[in-house]
Formats: C-alpha cells, sequence, structure tokens
C-alpha cells in the first residue's frame, strides 16, 4: 500500500507533486487496476496522486478532430451522442467495459497506460489512430498510440513523472469512413475480452476502393496488434465482402493468441479472430452508409 494520498484539483499541483516525490508517487485515476495490482502485491509506491479531482481532464470535444480528457469514463465515451454518431467503434467498445460500476469510474487514460493487449478502449483508439498528450514538468509531448506501447508489453509512458492528458483523432466519417468494434467474451459481466478487434475503413475519393484501413486486435499479442498485412490486402481494392472475407483469414493468420485455461485454446481464437474482423469490416462498411 501507499503511506500518503494526494487529491489535487489542477494538473499543475499533480505535476508538483509527482516531481517532488522523484518517482517514489505514482498517478491513480479510476484505481480499477491500479488498486488490484496494489492488492496483489505486483506494485508498490510511496504516495498514490489522486488526479480524478483535476476537472479539466474530462471532456470530449469536437475541435479539430475529436478529443477526450484522459479522466474521461467509460460511461462518458458510451454514452456520447458525438462519439455514436462520429466514431461508433469507441462507444461501442467502452459500453463493453466490464460492468456499470467499472465503467462509471475506470477512466481511457488508465485503460491506455495500463497496457493490456486486449485494452477495451485502447484497441478503436488505436485503429482510429488516435495521438496522446503525455505532460510532465519538463513539457508536453504528443505521441501516437502506437508509438507509446512497447512492442515487449507496457508503455513508454512513466506514470510516476507523467500524466497522460488528452487524446485526438480525426473522426473516420469526416473522411467518408467508418468504423467497427467487436468483441467476444466468457460471461456477460466482469470480464476481460476472449477476442476483441476494432476496424476503421476510409474510401478513396470514387468511393468505390479502399483508400485506407486500419485493423487493431487484442488479446493476440503482448499489446494491442495492428494487423497490417490484411490492412495492405485491403487498402486499394474495391469495397466487397469477399475481399473481407480474405482480410479476415489473413488477420487470423496474423494473430498469435496464446493458450489460455480461461480465454480458450490458441486455435478457437484464431478462428475468432476471422469471424470478428469479418463482421467488423462489414459493419464498418455499413458505417459508411453503403
Ligand atoms: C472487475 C474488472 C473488470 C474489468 N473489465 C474490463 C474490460 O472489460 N475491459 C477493459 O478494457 N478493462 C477492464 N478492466 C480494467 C480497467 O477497469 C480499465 O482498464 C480502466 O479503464 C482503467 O482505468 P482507471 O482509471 O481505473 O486506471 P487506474 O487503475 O487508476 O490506473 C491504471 C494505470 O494507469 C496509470 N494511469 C492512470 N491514469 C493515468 C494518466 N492519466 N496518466 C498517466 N498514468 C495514468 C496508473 O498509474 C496505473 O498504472 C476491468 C477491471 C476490473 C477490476
Amino acid at each position: 500500500m501507499f503511506h500518503k494520498y494526494y487529491r489535487p484539483k489542477h494538473l499543475a499541483e499533480a505535476l508538483a507533486v509527482l516531481s517532488e516525490y522523484e518517482g517514489r508517487a505514482r498517478v491513480m485515476a479510476g484505481g480499477t487496476d491500479l488498486i488490484v495490482q496494489l492488492n496483489k502485491g505486483d506494485i508498490s509506491f510511496e504516495a498514490a496522486v489522486d488526479i480524478t479531482n483535476i476537472k479539466e481532464l474530462r471532456y470530449i470535444i469536437e475541435e479539430d478532430g475529436i478529443k477526450i480528457g484522459a479522466l474521461t469514463t467509460h460511461t462518458d465515451l458510451a454514452q456520447s451522442s458525438l462519439l455514436r454518431q462520429k466514431a461508433p467503434s469507441l462507444a461501442d467498445a467502452a459500453g463493453e467495459v466490464g460492468s456499470l460500476q467499472i465503467r462509471n469510474v475506470g477512466t481511457v487514460g488508465g485503460n491506455i497506460v495500463n497496457a493490456q493487449p486486449a485494452a477495451d478502449a485502447a484497441i478503436p483508439l488505436m485503429a482510429l489512430d488516435a495521438v496522446a498528450t503525455i505532460v510532465s514538468a519538463s513539457g508536453a509531448r504528443q505521441v501516437a498510440l502506437e508509438m507509446l506501447y512497447h512492442p515487449g508489453g507496457g508503455t513508454i509512458l512513466d506514470p510516476c513523472s507523467e500524466i497522460l492528458t488528452e487524446i485526438t483523432f480525426r473522426p473516420p466519417s469526416d473522411m467518408g469512413g467508418g468504423s467497427a468494434f467487436g468483441r467476444l467474451s466468457k460471461r456477460k459481466a466482469l470480464s476481460l475480452p476472449v477476442f476483441n478487434a476494432a476496424v476503421v475503413l476510409l474510401p478513396a475519393a470514387d468511393d468505390k476502393n479502399i483508400m485506407d484501413a486500419r485493423i487493431v486486435m487484442g488479446p493476440v499479442a503482448r499489446i494491442p496488434f495492428r494487423a497490417r498485412e490484411a490492412e495492405n490486402l485491403l487498402r486499394g481494392n474495391a469495397f466487397n465482402e469477399d475481399l473481407f472475407h480474405d482480410a479476415a483469414d489473413t488477420a487470423s493468420r496474423e494473430a498469435k493468441p496464446r493458450d489460455s485455461l480461461f480465454r480458450g485454446s490458441s486455435a478457437y481464437r484464431k478462428k475468432l479472430a476471422q469471424v470478428i474482423v469479418y463482421r467488423s469490416l462489414i459493419k464498418a462498411w455499413k458505417d459508411m452508409g453503403c
């Protein structure tokens, strides 16, 4: 456990406390991951810096793209009419997280920084090509979500000195595109997904061909995984169901899920990848109004 608890009202105060403790204090948001890890003895730190009172970090706005404050909860995301309209993959994914209690306190920032390979909000955000803003006592930097993750697991962000403040992306609907999210979990409540995937499709100027495609899957690697070969197969070709089948087969081949007593065999989850990626491609196509 920790010995000191801070609940600053402003970002600058939170950063000052982190600086003062020189790596011995840690950012805490909803605590839904952190407290579990503390109780298990997986991590320890001297002081918790609870940032949930920093009201300036909780918002979803449209301003030169969509901007989401790191303290925005899964409930906020799921209930956002802006996201439902412009990035339904993210709203749908957030609505699937854990239980109502977890969705009410768990934040999008915590979901990203905790770096679970199947984190339900991080998967669609990576497909949406989102960029994270990270602030520390020495300044701010912007990092594409994809670059935030270490290939071997975890993120490059240090929650003992840095705070993720904002996530931004250009909604696919602004480019005539669509997005979709698909997921299977073992039971309805409180379980991390057995498999999840998010898809973004962007049309070329002629509306018939695919200009760009992004497919992100979890948990099939140590971090959210981009199915690049499947994306390449889609790019430059005409939208059609046969192509989506081929892309889903390719994504399934790229996926490397482990055998898991809890989540099922690797073979079973590769089959799931095929089915869920295909369905998500169809759904994203429909989201384009097709
Ligand atoms: C019962 C249960 C069910 C769950 N079900 C799901 C599920 O279905 N899908 C899913 O994706 N997740 C699930 N989770 C995991 C968790 O709820 C989410 O990942 C949640 O979004 C974490 O957010 P938080 O605000 O609680 O993070 P916290 O627990 O507060 O923090 C998580 C990590 O991120 C760091 N951190 C948090 N915010 C910031 C920030 N702004 N800047 C820098 N570092 C930060 C913390 O130091 C910590 O390392 C579940 C958890 C539980 C306990």
